[in-house]
């Protein structure tokens, strides 16, 4: 019998890779953003034609990408930000995976420019499905500048299996402000079809970028947490129960400023709030938790929402404490008039 085993080409891998990393636009929005992020960008613009079908456009004014490196971002497994696997237990980027752009790339028309600040000149890439149909020198602002076109033109299902255009902005605004609120200080701008979304200016503190977000009536119904232990230190906020919601979507963890889904945590939340709160109702928290990177492990999904830490359960305690304290502090009794 022959030998019947062969190693897949690149463009084929990377488009298997895709599949897991990017979803929808929503994830295209992501994985630029995090990049902008992790170039130092203090200012970045997300610019969105039909919910991110004809375009999911993003630029920043970070360091930018020598001629070199801005082809070489599309390779698979090719990164600025860990070296070795130890680097895996020391993350403080957003990224470290090496495999956004090289998804990107393979189901998509990706348009690059890009340029480092001391740089006379700028370089401009376009790779459609994983080929690179024309890279030249070109005059371009300092940063860089992505136009994401035809997403999943060679990926008919996936194209089929996207919901609307209203569901796919909707995913879209949930990550932009979710990574808005992980980096208050950053300038960020969301448009739809020639429409702002977000202006949000950079330097924000954490309560602006709440208010900006949520509008002006959540405000007065934040209440302080602020706690520093060995293992965690957590600050940001919690609403009033007055301000919770029947349905879920202003519950945010953040740890070491990246996003995460913490089903545990969030029942430490709940429980700090027994009593006090209407039955079936959700309470607003904004809590930002600081540890050290070594404590946890981020390299669980691809998307990277799922983050396990050594100390659960001690952490667990320590999130309902200082919830509860916080509450605590601002006489928040248990027998308070639920507005219904
Ligand atoms: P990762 O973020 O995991 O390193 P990506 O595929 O997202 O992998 O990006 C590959 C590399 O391209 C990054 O490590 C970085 O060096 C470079 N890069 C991507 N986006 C930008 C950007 N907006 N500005 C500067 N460099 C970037
Ligand atoms: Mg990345």
């Amino acid at each position: 019998m022959p030998d019947i085993i062969q190693l897949l080409p690149d463009s084929v891998a990377n488009q298997i890779a895709a599949g897991e990393v990017i979803q929808r636009p929503a994830s295209v929005v992501k994985e630029l953003v995090e990049n902008a992020i992790d170039a130092g960008a203090t200012q970045i613009t997300i610019n969105i034609k039909d919910a991110g079908r004809t375009l999911v456009q993003v630029s920043d004014n970070g360091c930018g990408m020598s001629e070199t490196d801005a082809r070489m971002a599309f390779e698979r497994h090719a990164t600025s930000k860990i070296r070795e696997a130890n680097d895996l237990f020391n993350i403080r980027t957003m990224g470290f995976r090496g495999e956004a752009l090289a998804s990107i790339a393979a189901i998509a028309d990706v348009e690059l420019y890009s340029k480092q600040h001391d740089s006379e000149v700028g370089t401009f890439i376009n790779i459609v499905g994983s080929r690179v149909q024309k890279q030249e020198v070109t005059q371009c602002a300092n940063g860089t500048n992505f136009l994401i076109k035809n997403l999943f033109f060679n990926v008919p299902a996936r194209r089929k299996f996207l919901k609307s255009n209203s569901t796919e902005l909707k995913h879209i605004i949930n990550e932009v402000q979710r990574i808005a609120l992980a980096n208050p200080e950053i300038g960020i701008s969301l448009i739809h079809n020639q429409d702002p979304v977000y202006e949000m200016a950079s330097g924000d503190n954490i309560r602006k970028r709440v208010v900006s977000i949520f509008g002006k009536g959540i405000n007065q119904n934040l209440i302080p947490v602020n706690t520093e232990t060995s293992l965690v230190s957590i600050k940001g906020f919690v609403g009033q129960p007055k301000y919770a919601r029947k349905t879920y979507g202003e519950q945010f963890f953040f740890v070491n400023n990246r996003f995460m889904k913490h089903p545990f945590f969030n029942r430490a939340v709940m429980q700090a709030y027994e009593k006090i709160l209407a039955p079936d109702s959700y309470p607003a928290y904004f809590l930002y938790l600081e540890v050290n990177p070594d404590c946890i492990d981020i390299n669980i999904h691809p998307t990277k929402t799922e983050i396990k830490f050594e100390n659960e359960s001690a952490v667990w305690q320590i999130i309902q404490a200082s919830v509860r304290e916080a509450l605590g502090k601002f006489n928040v009794m248990p027998s308070i008039d639920f507005d219904q």
